[in-house]
């Protein structure tokens, strides 16, 4: 890495991880790097710190988890100046991220016995005569890996659930955004003194590749589809199950009875919330023949009108960098292949900032509309009516989530999208819904957080059969006699041969 400072991109100092502001370059946090060996110890202490947890119970862990919640409620505003330091979010922002990662640790606290914790199971006719006992057991160590572009909301998303099924954690933060997830696990730290239940350990790419090689025997991991690809490959060699929560591009769809000003004053809110740098932020829209100037007029008048900048504006700085070049390209090739820029353009990228953009007419598979932004920019392509819309929206390897606008027709669009998600008459919201499964199809990964999926992810089923009377048709068993297999047949046929 190199030694020359580029504000927001992190450098590594004397064995410690610098991270900066991606608007002013001012130093945010310093955090010492992670050697593989370090990796290693980390995990190995995590295991006897997961044995202790597990040991709590479930009463015990949601006593320490909801105490956690409670700790960064309190302090909630330092915290959301420090991702506003770090990432470069605008602080109302990272408000509102804090306010869902808390909703998601309060409902994991409080939900983890009900559908984690030992329960009967019933049986049928077929083994009348055994109980069944269901229970889902920690995993031990699980290995979380976070992006920087909501870094209290998506680790919390994994971790949080994971703890409350009691498993220890050992997280890897960006590399863009150490400082916020250190301080997390500090917060953690203080309610939880005992173990080093959650524990962070920094650094770059090669850290969290080390974490995936560790001996966690689960990693959960959230960032983009390029680096879903390496941790599944390096977690194959080990056979360590892994959970992806990968990229988007998600679509709106608005159809012909959409409210045009609720659907465009929630399309510009999901497409450039955070600059854009939204995993389910709307990347696309498509909006039928009868409605779409109209509601383009409403899109670009209320993006337009967003401010830009440093302190208390609308629109931060792009965190990442290198992401520019990728913004860039993705707006000339747009323009270049017959796409109209409505509001913003080419000009629109003035680093570290990059200013409204909806792009209009922009052909299918020019890269504004296959590929992930991740920043201020919008497509808004005519269609001909809502199957067009689907067919457009479900084209790519995406499957994140996504959005319709409409009445009549909202709830069958919704479930016609291939996306793991989808919200009806607004965006995003579903991300915040902590009784939701939340993950994606396709290239935006599989397996699900938060909600009882999201629980049940962090547990491995324990399936347990009891006895409780005589087989009275013995089936297993080498006791059993011909007349008891030609019971067995006749039983059989009764009970499934029918139809
Ligand atoms: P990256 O994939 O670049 O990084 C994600 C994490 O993986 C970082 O902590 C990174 O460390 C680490 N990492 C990098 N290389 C490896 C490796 N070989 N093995 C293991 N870990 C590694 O994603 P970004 O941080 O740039 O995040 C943006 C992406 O995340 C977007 O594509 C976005 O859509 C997606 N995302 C998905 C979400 C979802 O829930 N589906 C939610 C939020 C974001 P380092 O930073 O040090 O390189």
């Amino acid at each position: 890495m190199t030694a020359v400072h580029v504000p927001g991109v992190p450098v590594i100092e004397d064995g410690r991880l610098v991270s900066t502001s991606p608007a002013t370059g001012a130093e945010v946090g310093r955090l010492p790097v992670a050697t593989g060996s370090d990796v290693r110890d980390t995990v190995e202490r995590a295991r006897g710190a997961g044995d202790w947890w597990a040991g709590l119970g479930f009463t015990g862990r949601r006593e320490r988890l909801l105490r956690w919640r409670s700790r960064i409620a309190r302090r909630m505003e330092e915290l959301a100046e420090l991702a506003h330091a770090e990432g470069g979010k605008p602080v109302g922002d990272a408000a509102v991220e804090i306010l869902t990662a808390l909703e998601h640790i309060d409902w994991a606290a409080r939900n983890a016995r009900r559908v984690l914790g030992p329960r009967r199971v019933r049986s049928r006719l077929i083994l009348a005569e055994f109980t069944g006992h269901l229970e889902y057991q920690p995993y031990g160590v699980v290995g979380v890996i976070g992006p920087w572009n909501y870094p209290v909301f998506t680790p919390i998303g994994s971790a949080a659930y994971a703890l409350a099924a009691g498993n220890a954690v050992v997280f890897k933060p960006s590399e863009y955004t150490p400082a916020v997830g250190q301080w997390l696990v500090d917060r953690f730290a203080e309610v939880v003194p005992e173990q080093a239940v959650l524990t962070a350990v920094h650094g770059l790419g090669d850290v969290g590749a080390a974490l995936c090689r560790s001996g966690v025997a689960k990693v959960a991991f959230t960032g983009s589809t390029a680096t879903a690809r390496k941790v599944m490959a390096a977690c194959a060699e080990t056979l360590t199950p892994v959970l992806l929560e990968a990229g988007g591009k998600d679509a709106m769809i608005v159809d012909a009875d959409a409210d045009l000003d609720a659907a465009a004053e929630a399309c510009v809110w999901g497409a450039l919330t955070n600059a854009g740098q939204t995993c389910i932020g709307i990347e696309r829209v498509y909006a039928v023949d009868q409605v779409f100037d109209a509601f383009v007029d409403k899109v670009v008048s209320r993006a337009g009108r967003l401010t830009v900048g440093p302190d208390g504006a609308d629109l931060g700085p792009i965190t990442m960098p290198s992401q520019l070049d990728i913004i860039r390209r993705h707006i000339d090739d747009a323009l270049a292949h017959g796409g109209r820029a409505v509001l913003g353009g080419p000009d629109a990228v003035q680093p570290p900032y990059v200013h409204p953009t909806v792009l209009v007419d922009v052909p299918e598979e020019s890269a504004a509309v296959r590929e992930e932004t991740f920043g201020p920019t919008l497509t808004v392509n005519r269609v001909r009516d809502v199957d067009e819309a689907v067919e457009r929206a479900n084209a790519l390897p995406y499957g994140l989530g996504g959005a319709v606008f409409g009445r009549k027709r909202a709830v069958a669009v919704a479930r016609r999208l291939r996306s793991g998600m989808a919200s009806i008459n607004s965006t995003l919201t579903f991300a915040g819904m902590s009784t939701l499964p939340f993950g994606g199809v396709g290239d935006s990964g599989f397996g699900r957080i938060h909600g009882e999926d999201g629980l049940r992810e962090f547990g491995r089923a324990k399936a347990i059969t009891r006895r409780r009377a005589r087989s009275l048709l013995p089936a297993m068993t080498f006791e059993r006699s011909p007349a008891d297999v030609a019971r067995l047949i006749k039983a059989a046929k009764l009970m499934y041969g029918r139809r």
